[in-house]
């Protein structure tokens, strides 16, 4: 079985844009705990490197790190992991939620917005990035950077996140490199 119910959102977004590709580097940011690793093992990716806050159990032979992405050490220690450029970077990342909303708010965009420059600073052209965002949310900055950097930006809203009401992903293919 899977670790986490977020493997079936990730299973919707690639059966419909075939992300991972057999032999495929990826990146998944906010792995904790797992589910999304599976799927990207399963779908043959040649290697897959992972960072939490949390701890999480090994998933041989992908390499998982317990670490703050945020910190500025953490996105170079990633790539020296992979060993190269990604074709893909994941990130389901969301901050704990204090239940004030503007303040939730702010601090998913602030994960998202460091997630996109890391991927944009790294992709390989013609790779892609996906990452958790909420509807309503202020998400046209980034919207923004992306659409210059990616040749298709699309938000999707998997079946399974339907409880979650919120959630939607941001999912851009195509970068121009
Ligand atoms: N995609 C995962 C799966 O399938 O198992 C589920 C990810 S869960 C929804 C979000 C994760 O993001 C949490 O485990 C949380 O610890 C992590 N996270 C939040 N902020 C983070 C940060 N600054 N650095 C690393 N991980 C972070």
């Amino acid at each position: 079985g899977y670790r986490s119910r977020a493997a079936f959102k990730l299973t919707e977004i690639d059966d419909r844009l075939h992300l991972i590709k057999k032999g495929s580097k990826i990146i998944d940011l906010g792995c904790a705990p797992g589910g999304w690793v599976q799927i990207a093992l399963q779908r043959e990716a040649g290697k897959v490197v992972g960072v939490d806050l949390l701890e999480v159990d090994p998933l041989p032979p992908a390499e998982l790190i317990q670490m703050d992405f945020t910190d500025p050490a953490c996105g170079p220690r990633l790539i020296e992991m992979l060993g190269g450029a990604p074709d893909v970077v994941l990130s389901d990342m969301a901050p704990n939620t204090v239940g004030h909303r503007k303040t939730d708010h702010l601090r998913i965009m602030g994960l998202i917005e460091v997630a996109a420059e890391f991927a944009i600073s790294v992709l390989k052209p013609g790779g892609s990035f996906v990452a958790k965002a909420f509807q309503g949310g202020e998400t046209a900055p980034t919207m923004k950077i992306l659409k210059q950097n990616f040749t298709d930006v699309k938000n999707i809203k998997p079946k399974a996140s339907r409880t979650d009401s919120a959630e939607v992903y941001l999912v851009a293919t195509g970068f121009k490199g």
